[in-house]
């Protein structure tokens, strides 16, 4: 489990963050909110990407600002663009680098590539270029080389913005079969509706947590009141 206590953070003066405190327990979590509230921030400090400036993010116990190599173990990220986290020139090297210092043999590392590859519908494009993929096929390659690593815990943020409409269904279909625990950040209100639990974010504080029903609820009402204080009306 995932305890944030009074985390804050800013950057630059500019504060981000303030005060979450939050036990995410629960096996389906989604983090919604406007641009800027906070999400992808939040969403950093969960696999201690970034440290914030005060308060405390436990993993299992793990305090992430002492236990770095132990948490990213735990918990994997998933960056909205998938560019961002395809490093090897190849499928089936990005994928075996998840693999890396792990005391397995060439056979079996190859072995466990090709299997995770298969589910995630990337055999056929094992030998192609990485950076060659459709939008979608990176996605899900991204997806296969953070969970070879076999975290217990998935971070997704924003996994979904730069999908068409086909490549969301398949990718939410993967991620609903997971076995994993799973924090996402989204836009996409509609993705969400089976998930445990939804937290709405607004300037950095947690403004409604509840079922996803009632925290879009609040996201509509939350944006109806932003705009009376816009236009005056
Ligand atoms: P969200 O994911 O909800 O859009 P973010 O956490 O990305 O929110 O951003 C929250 C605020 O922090 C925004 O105003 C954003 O411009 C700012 N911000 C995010 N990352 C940085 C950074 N690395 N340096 C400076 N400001 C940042």
């Amino acid at each position: 489990m995932i305890s944030l206590q009074n985390v804050s953070h800013d950057y630059d003066g500019f504060d981000v963050l303030r005060e979450v405190s939050l036990d995410l327990h629960e096996h389906r979590i989604a983090f919604i909110g406007a641009n800027g509230s906070g999400k992808s921030t939040l969403a950093r400090t969960l696999n201690g990407l970034l440290v914030p400036r005060r308060g405390t993010v436990l993993v299992d116990g793990l305090d992430t600002r002492r236990n770095a190599v132990q948490v990213r173990r735990r918990v994997g990220f998933m960056f909205s663009d998938a560019n961002h986290q395809i490093i090897m020139p190849s499928v089936a090297e990005d994928v075996a680098l998840g693999l890396r210092g792990q005391k397995l043999s060439k056979l079996e590392k190859a072995d466990i590539v090709a299997e995770v590859l298969d589910r995630y519908g990337l055999l056929a494009l094992s030998n192609h270029s990485a950076h060659l993929l459709s939008g979608g096929q990176k996605q899900m390659l991204a997806l296969a080389s953070v969970l070879v690593t076999q975290p217990d815990i998935l971070i997704c943020d924003e996994p979904t913005t730069l999908l068409d409409l086909h490549n969301v269904q398949i990718f939410l279909d993967t991620v609903r079969n997971l076995s994993q625990q799973v924090i996402l950040m989204t836009h996409h209100l509609e993705i969400i509706e089976d998930y445990d639990r939804a937290i709405l974010m607004d300037r950095g504080q947690v403004h409604f947590d509840g079922s996803p029903q009632d925290a879009v609820a609040a996201y509509r009402r939350l944006i109806g009141n932003r705009e009376k204080e816009r236009t005056g009306r």
